[in-house]
């Protein structure tokens, strides 16, 4: 046991479970409506987010009056 080892350090503990230190783990850019990671996020007119390429289907105009 030498003076090193200190298991429960944050530091430590953050190194080893991502490879980083705290606050250096590379950004995760997730959609801020479905959380997954995704390429494209779709903004409304009013440039608030509505979906992103993972979780937003596009519809036919027709089908999406004339499907029941
Ligand atoms: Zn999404």
């Amino acid at each position: 046991m030498s003076r090193w080892d200190v298991p429960d350090h944050p530091v430590i503990v953050a190194c080893e479970r991502t490879g980083y230190p705290p606050g250096m783990e590379p950004k995760a850019y997730t959609c801020p409506i479905c959380g997954e990671e995704c390429e494209t996020v779709y903004l409304n007119f009013v440039r608030e987010p509505v979906g992103c390429d993972v979780c937003l289907t596009a519809k036919d105009v027709y089908d999406y009056y004339e499907e029941e």
